[in-house]
């Protein structure tokens, strides 16, 4: 077989249907966010898709830990968490998680999808007879976790909790039931019912498994996401979150009971057979997690940008989704016209909104997902709304009517 001619047909189909993915080539400027440099272009753009939602990976308490433990314990960790890679900023961070969320316990991956693969797929596949009864819009790395258990998969409507509670009654009373869902949805910006999920998982006797992986560090008095901010976080048996988005380094987690940390620790493949993140990673991700429990100055900054692009946008009719979080899905439904915008809106405006096609999201719905921060300033939105409204008209796309204004 000729493999490489294989690759190429399947990467030619992809390209044919707007669906190839290119990646922007940036330099982060330290401090400078959310300016960056393209490499493509060679010129400073603006960056409005970013995950570093707060801007914390610029912030200096941030930067100076990681420096610091540099300084101090060099670059790698220098094994799994087994064989020596245990390091004191593990410790600590760990620490620093359960007490976010109000937990007993809080183990570390090296990401927030390998805490989903790992932890959701030992519990599934480890407690005998479970049934995860799963949203159907969670994410890749909760549908793998839950495909690798090989557990009885229930998928429930997104966000129904009619549906879920019509599945719940569905299984024998006695089995174990697991239900796996987020609370802020990436891609649309809805939020989950998690009290009345909880309720349910009350009454029939499951665990609840929360992916707050869009909300920790953004919602609740101290970032502890939607649950905190709801008073819910002990309702939940596991909340699971990164240290890559709003807290601005990579890593991922779940803080829960110690006997269930303790479980995953010990049988979890995705756990126990890799590397320990760097100490300097841990360790500026626990300057960024303790500084965003005690300041409320950037969440609260953040909201208000957000409201700001939202109502920019609505004076001009361009159509996106509500909801109530911080991320704007703004909708081309076009998969050929998203990439378009997003082309000249780099090479003619400066500004970096990578398209969100197929399969990331349905078809039909390609969109533009837009992350305000705090430091976008109000030139950066006005760049951003005219270029908006200028490409719009050129693609002939369907206007909202205007806001009253
Ligand atoms: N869960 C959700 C809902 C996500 O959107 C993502 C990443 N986009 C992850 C988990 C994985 O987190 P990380 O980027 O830390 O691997």
């Amino acid at each position: 077989m000729d493999f490489d001619g294989f690759f190429r047909a399947e990467l030619d189909q992809l390209r044919d249907e707007g669906n190839y993915r290119q990646f922007a080539d940036l330099e982060r400027q330290r401090g400078a966010f959310p300016r960056a440099k393209s490499h493509d272009l060679n010129r400073d753009v603006t960056v409005w898709c970013s995950n570093d939602y707060l801007g914390m990976g610029q912030h200096p308490k941030v930067l100076a830990a990681m420096h610091d433990a540099i300084d101090r314990s060099g670059a790698g960790a220098g094994g799994t968490r087994n064989i020596s890679g245990t390091t004191h900023a593990h410790v600590e961070l760990e620490a620093e998680l359960a007490d976010l969320h109000g937990k007993e316990a809080a183990l570390l991956f090296t990401s927030g999808y390998v805490s989903n693969w790992a932890a959701l797929g030992t519990l599934a596949a480890r407690i005998p007879g479970c049934v995860v009864l799963s949203d159907e819009k969670n994410h890749a790395s909760m549908i793998e976790g839950i495909r690798h258990s090989r557990a009885q998969k229930v998928i429930w409507k997104h966000n129904d909790v009619a549906d879920l509670e019509a599945k719940l009654a569905a299984l024998p009373a006695n089995c174990p039931k697991l239900i796996a869902f987020e609370s802020v949805y990436s891609m649309d910006g809805d939020i989950a019912p998690i009290a009345q999920i909880c309720d349910l998982a009350d009454r029939y006797g499951a665990m609840t498994y929360l992916d707050e992986v869009h909300a920790v560090g953004l919602y609740g008095p101290r970032g502890g996401g939607i649950a905190e901010r709801e008073g819910l976080s002990h309702r939940l048996t596991v909340i699971e979150g990164t240290l890559g988005k709003a807290f601005g380094v990579v890593g991922g987690y779940i803080a829960a009971s110690t006997e269930l940390c303790d479980f995953v620790r010990s049988f979890a493949s995705g756990f126990i057979f890799t590397t320990a993140l760097p100490p300097a990673i841990a360790a500026g991700a626990a300057a960024s997690v303790r500084h965003l429990k005690q300041s409320c100055v950037e969440r609260q900054a953040h909201q208000s940008r957000v409201a700001q692009v939202r109502q920019r946008l609505d004076a001009i009719g361009l159509p996106h989704l509500e909801n109530p979080s911080h991320i704007i899905p703004v909708m081309v439904g076009d998969p050929i016209k998203c990439k378009y915008i997003s082309d000249i809106l780099l090479r003619d405006y400066g500004i970096y909104i990578q398209p969100i096609n197929y399969p990331t999201v349905p078809k039909g719905t390609e969109r533009l997902r837009i992350t305000p921060s705090p430091v976008h300033s109000d030139a950066d939105i006005d760049v951003l709304i005219d270029a908006l409204e200028a490409l719009w008209a050129q693609c002939e796309l369907a206007r909202q009517p205007l806001a009253a204004q």
